[in-house]
């Protein structure tokens, strides 16, 4: 079997509400994704899904993987889609960095092996675990009133574990915080997910004024350096996201003991092939992980989810569904919100596809 043909789609996904990420200091009300879709000479075809958060939340941006795919493609064509670590270093040699571009043709070839195998893609990630993926909500930035109401919207529909922004100042984010933390039931956590906004003084003074409230603090500052400042000067649980890119960012955090958790997001160091590595280092050192894509119409969170799926549920925390935030419906299949909690879908492949009608002409066709 060969990789015969690769089509790539651009589709802008609205946000259901505008948002808001640190403190202001990112603001948008749509997405803009790349989809990916590799044809076999076997007649087998497989989806893939590109989709950063915006352009100004990563050094990543949703017309850079079109750009890269005119690089990456050439390369790519012949090859066999279920051989994924020599698809893997094709692109690795062809391109090296960019993560983010390669993101979407390695999901692509795991839903093409996954079909070929005639299983899902859980089951060649180490095997469905029965429990079902915990999924978080993300609350962005506000005053503490309308963060309170977002949350209680997420609550009515099955939301327990809650990915509050935070990150404007010492003062307006305690406010937030101890506000949030306070009017948080029993059953329900949240997560204060700074996405590098503070520097280390700001983190430190905020972290230590609550320190007797429970709660995870999310890549607090810019920097890995700084963010570890700030782990040995406070006490709360640490995730470090932003901060973990490549397979060597997550041995030197383990080395320092600079995180107790991190954010594993497809987008950002990879897709599956690359994500699956970190995933099993976490389990054998002990990390707890966030298992999502960095954006998506609903493929992206889906391979998210079949990753999730198949790692011990001792190690996970909880997945962000990001389609679930769209006002639009992307795809048909797919992982979903289901009260809280979802589930890798039981079809061949990633068992997700986009919807035809909503697709329009390719930007890029390449091969035959
Ligand atoms: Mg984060």
């Amino acid at each position: 079997m060969h990789i015969a043909r690769i089509v790539v789609h651009a589709v802008e996904l609205p946000l259901a509400n505008p948002y808001r990420l640190s403190g202001g200091r990112l603001y948008f009300d749509r997405l803009d994704s790349t989809l990916v879709r590799i044809d076999t000479d076997a007649g087998l075809s497989g989806w893939g899904e590109g989709c950063p958060w915006g352009s100004t939340y990563l050094p990543a941006f949703a017309r850079g993987i079109r750009a890269g795919m005119e690089e990456l493609a050439p390369q790519l064509l012949g090859l066999d889609p279920r051989r994924i670590e020599i698809v893997e270093r094709a692109m690795d040699r062809a391109l090296p960095g960019h993560l983010y571009i390669k993101s979407a043709v390695d999901l692509a070839c795991w839903d093409v092996l996954g079909q070929a195998a005639g299983l899902p893609v859980c089951e060649l990630l180490g095997g469905r675990e029965d429990e079902p993926v915990a999924i978080q909500s993300s609350i962005g930035t506000d005053t503490p009133e309308a963060m309170l109401a977002d949350i209680a919207a997420r609550r009515e529909q099955g939301y327990r574990i809650h990915s509050a922004k935070v990150g404007s100042g010492v003062d307006a984010d305690l406010a937030r915080i101890r506000a949030l933390a306070e009017a948080c039931p029993a059953g329900e956590s949240v997560t204060f997910d700074v996405n590098r906004a503070w520097l280390p003084d700001q983190a430190i003074q905020v972290m230590n004024a609550i320190a007797g409230t429970p709660a995870y603090f999310e890549q607090p500052c810019e920097s890995y350096e700084q963010c570890l400042a700030v782990r040995r000067l406070t006490a709360h649980p640490i995730i470090l996201d932003e901060s973990i890119q490549i397979f060597s960012d997550i041995v030197r955090a383990q080395a320092d003991g600079a995180c107790e958790a991190i954010g594993l997001k497809l987008g950002r160091v990879g897709g599956l092939t690359k994500a699956r590595r970190i995933r099993d280092f976490c389990v054998n050192t002990g990390l707890r992980m966030n298992i999502e894509d960095t954006g998506s119409g609903g493929i992206g969170d889906t391979a998210a989810v079949h990753l999730a799926q198949s790692t011990d549920p001792l190690f996970r925390r909880a997945s962000w569904l990001c389609h679930d935030m769209l006002a639009v419906e992307m795809v048909e299949g797919g992982a979903r919100n289901e009260a809280g909690t979802t589930h890798a879908p039981e079809a061949s492949g990633l068992g997700v596809t986009p919807r035809e009608d909503l697709l329009g002409e390719p930007v890029a066709v390449f091969g035959d």
